[in-house]
């Protein structure tokens, strides 16, 4: 019989077999037990190993590059960017996990409302992102978003009106009727 080694009383759960190599462990962002193959290496780590699975591990480096992305792309443009993954995930959650327009659970992806290519506007910020579904965020764009919507279905108008364009005019101390205005200025002299 191999060992079991935990610290802090559950969270960490590693198992060993009888020459003291690790077997398999509980993955530290996941929490489910995986084998040791489940882990990618680093040397001077325990074990040689990251403490989170490679499937967690892979979601954070997604996650982080897609994050740099935002950065750059706002930067190329000269607009700020204070993004986070604790900003994305606060945003997220807001929205009750959902796309803000059709509701849809799967393929979430961060929409700019004011496109970043267009140089002017919020940036890369949490005055300036919300969750859509990859769907919409590719079929609105780089267009002016209170163009777009009118050829979207009722449903996704009413979200609008009553979820985006409150959301993010309160997030830049905005009344509704000032977002409309400013959105649409950006829009006439974007780059
Ligand atoms: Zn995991």
């Amino acid at each position: 019989m191999g060992k079991l080694i935990t610290k802090r009383g559950w969270e960490t759960v590693i198992f060993l077999d009888d020459a003291g190599e690790m077997t398999s462990r509980i993955c530290t962002k996941c929490k489910e037990l995986k084998l040791a193959s489940d882990f990618g290496s680093n040397k001077g780590l325990a074990y040689n190993k990251r403490s989170d699975c490679k499937a967690c591990h892979n979601v954070t480096f997604r996650q982080a590059t897609s994050i740099q992305n935002g950065k750059r792309r706002a930067k190329m443009n000269g607009l700020p960017s204070d993004m986070t993954q604790l900003v994305r995930e606060k945003i997220k959650k807001r929205q009750g996990n959902k796309c803000i327009l059709s509701g849809e659970t799967e393929c979430l992806t961060t929409e700019h409302v004011i496109p970043l290519s267009w140089g002017t506007g919020f940036g890369d910020t949490y005055g300036n992102v919300v969750f859509m579904s990859k769907r919409l965020n590719s079929s609105k764009g780089k267009k002016n978003i209170f163009t777009w919507i009118k050829g979207q279905p009722d449903q996704y108008q009413a979200n609008f009106h009553n979820a985006l364009v409150p959301t993010l005019a309160a997030r830049n101390d905005m009344s509704v009727e000032e977002y409309e205005v400013f959105v649409n200025e950006c829009y006439s002299n974007r780059k």
